[in-house]
Formats: structure tokens, sequence, C-alpha cells
């Protein structure tokens, strides 16, 4: 069975306190009015937590994505679900393009506002209407014009737009056309959400969604955005590889927060199957209620261990690929099965808003579609494990 160090297990405690404050009813009506949990992101960062892969020497934490995971779970599982975890996952794993190309011009100016949560980093624009997961096909376009690139295009999905300061956009330099590989001529730029406004360059419109409601997500449209040249995160043109580095941490943290929410799912079955009497015995003592519970229990654990596989490897420095990616898909797995026993064993009460269920059921729901789809995972295992052909 998993085991975490003391350090580990008093960050677990210490997340779960502020969780506390937070409670189910929180969490019902900021999902009913599409309402951003703001006092619970600020309650994090007045803790430190927004911080905790940004790096001592820039006031951070200093931790690595391990503990990021263990803090996602354990906000998810509080009964936040993704509402709470993903309305502040953005901080921990956006941030590492710039900790990993950034000059250290533009480390020193912003790290240490992130790691206070002074200023947030939360919001990554890649995905674009016309190319889907397709992402070398974008046309978002940043041309060089002197001390500054100006850019034009669209993104969409791009969450939490409204509640952050800054956004990590990729851009064409180079058009697909022109490069040798269609991988080539992508960048990578950090934008400035007040100055994008200021200059009249960004307008962006909510996308109405009925899953995690309380963690926006939007359409953007640029026009003319001039941005310095010194924003430019790492080498013009390498921005895809730069964002593939990053993706196996996102992977890890999303699979703990689907773990998270797994977990909560299954807690909730099982007291309500201890609950509920039923021709005059309790619900749970049935088997058709009792082993979906207890299998939904089995393949939870299992997505636990290897997802903290996982986030050990990425520490240890080891490849991560094939355990990251086996894990996001486990764990969304586990989280849609925990999340449909609990549904099945609340009976009606499974769909009333106040049993939460129906909350956990349907974001489970989204970990099979973004930020990457089952079927892109498994053509990865095809492709990168299997040593399939790529079949696309
Ligand atoms: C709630 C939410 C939040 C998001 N947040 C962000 C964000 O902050 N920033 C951001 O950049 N993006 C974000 N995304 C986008 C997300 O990461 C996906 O990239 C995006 O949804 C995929 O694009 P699409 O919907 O156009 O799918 P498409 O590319 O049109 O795919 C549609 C379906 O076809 C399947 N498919 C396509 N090609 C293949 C193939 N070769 N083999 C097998 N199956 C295939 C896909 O798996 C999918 O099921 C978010 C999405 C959602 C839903």
């Amino acid at each position: 069975m998993l085991e975490f160090s003391e350090e580990q297990r008093l960050i677990q405690r210490e997340v779960r306190r502020i969780c506390d404050d937070f409670d189910d009813e929180y969490w019902r009506k900021h999902d009913r009015n599409a309402e951003y949990p703001m006092d619970f992101v600020q309650a994090l960062g007045e803790h430190g937590w927004l911080g905790t892969v940004i790096p001592e020497e820039y006031n951070g934490a200093g931790l690595d994505p391990l503990e990021a995971a263990i803090i996602l779970e354990e906000i998810s599982a509080s009964g936040a679900g993704f509402n709470g975890s993903m309305a502040c996952h953005g901080a921990m794993f956006i941030p590492r393009s710039v900790l990993n190309y950034g000059s250290e011009e533009m480390k020193e100016k912003l790290l240490p506002k992130l790691a206070t949560g002074e200023k947030l980093l939360q919001c990554f624009a890649l995905t674009e209407p016309n190319a889907g997961f397709d992402s070398t096909s974008i046309t978002t376009t940043a041309e060089r014009d002197g001390d500054t690139y100006v850019i034009n295009g669209q993104k969409t999905w791009c969450s939490r737009f409204h509640a952050s300061d800054y956004m990590v956009l990729v851009a064409r330099t180079t058009p697909k056309e022109e490069v040798a590989k269609k991988t080539q001529g992508m960048s990578l730029f950090l934008i400035d959400i007040e100055d994008a406004k200021e200059q009249g360059a960004v307008d962006a419109t909510e996308i109405e969604k009925n899953i995690r409601a309380a963690v926006p997500s939007y359409e953007i449209w640029f026009e003319d955005l001039e941005v310095p040249a010194e924003n430019l995160i790492g080498e013009e043109g390498n921005g895809f590889y730069q964002v593939m580095d990053g993706l196996n941490e996102e992977r890890v943290v999303i699979a703990a927060e689907a773990v998270g929410l797994a977990r909560v799912a299954i807690d909730r079955g099982v007291q309500y199957g201890i609950e509920r009497e039923v021709f005059d015995r309790q619900i749970g003592s049935n088997q058709a209620i009792q082993h979906p519970l207890a299998d939904a229990y089995a393949r939870m654990t299992a997505a636990r261990n290897i997802t903290y596989q996982a986030a050990r490897a990425f520490k240890e420095g080891r490849d991560v690929g094939e355990a990251a990616n086996i894990a996001a898909y486990m764990a969304r797995e586990a989280a849609s099965e925990a999340a449909d026993a609990a549904v099945q064993t609340h009976g009606g009460y499974g769909v009333a808003v106040e049993y939460d269920v129906e909350r956990f059921y349907r974001e489970a729901r989204l970990t099979r579609i973004a930020p990457i789809s089952d079927e892109m995972i498994l053509n990865y295992i095809g492709e990168h494990v299997l040593d399939l052909p790529r079949s696309y």
C-alpha cells in the first residue's frame, strides 16, 4: 500500500484543514451559479500552497509535482471535486515552462509574485477551434516587429482566463507549411493579461458548460496584441517541445485529482449504503450495492499507486511518459466507476443536487475528454509503449 512521508502527511492534513472551511453547500452553490471560488483560491495562496512548485530561491515552497499531486488529490477528495482542484491546479503546472525555459530576468520578475499568490499564472492557451487535439495545426501567429511580437488569432477552452494575471500562449512564429517538421515553428509567450486588455487587443467570451461550472473556460480572440520580445519563453520555434516537456507533469497531477474524486464518491456511497434502510435492511448489506463500491475502491487504489509511482519517477528524474499516461487513464476510469457506483447506491437521490454524487458523476465524465481524451492517451500507449505504428 502507498505510504507518504511524515512531511507529506503534514501537507495532506494542512490542506484538508483549509478545505474544511469550504463545505458541500459552498461547492454546490459555486457549481450552480458558475461562480469562481476566489476566496478558496486566496485561502490556499495565503498558506503558500499556490507556490508549491516555485523554487525556494524565488520564495516558493520548492516542492515537486508529487506534493502538488497530494495537495490536489486532497482538495478534490474533500468534496470540492474538480471545482476546487481545477480552480487552482494551473498554478501548480503552468509556471513549469517559465521554470524550465524562462530567462533569469523573467524568473526574477515573475516567480516571487507567483510564490505568494500576489499574482496568478494559471491560464494556458494552446487549443484552437480548427485544430482540436492536432496542436501543430494551430494558426494563431506571433510576428516579430522590432522589439515586439504581434499576436493575432483565436484560442478556445482557455480556463481561468478571468482569474489569472498572466497567460502562457502558444503561437506559430513560422507557418506550418514553411517548417521541415510540423512540430517546429511554434513558440511560447508570457502574456500580461491586464496589459493585453489595456491595449484593447484581447476579447474573451465564456463557454457555457455544466461540468466543473465554477471554473470557467473561454474563447479568446487576439487582434494585433503587442508583446515585448523578452516575453518569449525559451527558444523561438521550440515551443511545441517545451509544451510536451510539461505534459507528463500535468497528467500526473490531474490523475491525482481524479483519484481524489473517486475517493469522495466512494466515501459518500459507503456512507449512504450504511445509513439507508429499505426492506428492513441497510442497502449496503446487499451485494449488488456493496460490490460496485468494493470494485471501485480496488480500482481507485490501483490508480492511486500508479499515479504516485509516476510522481516519484518524476521527482527522481526518471522517464515518466508511460507511467504518467497509464496513471491518467486508470485514474479517470476509477473516478468514472466510483461516481457511477455512488449514484446507483443513492437511488433516486443520486440525481438530487443536495447529495453531491451527481456533481461528482458529471465531473468524472470530464476526465475522459480533457485535458486529453481517452483516445489520445491510448494513441500514446499504442505508439510509444507498444511500438505500434502511429495511427494518425
Ligand atoms: C473543460 C475544459 C477545459 C479546458 N481547458 C483548456 C485550457 O485551459 N487550455 C487549452 O489550451 N485547452 C483546454 N481545453 C481543451 C482540451 O485540452 C482539448 O484539447 C480539446 O477539448 C480537444 O479539442 P476538440 O474538443 O476540438 O477535440 P477534437 O480534436 O475535435 O477531437 C474530438 C474527438 O475525436 C477524437 N480524436 C481526434 N483525433 C483522433 C485520433 N487521431 N485518434 C483517435 N481519436 C481521435 C478525440 O479523442 C475526441 O474524442 C479544455 C477543454 C475542456 C473541455
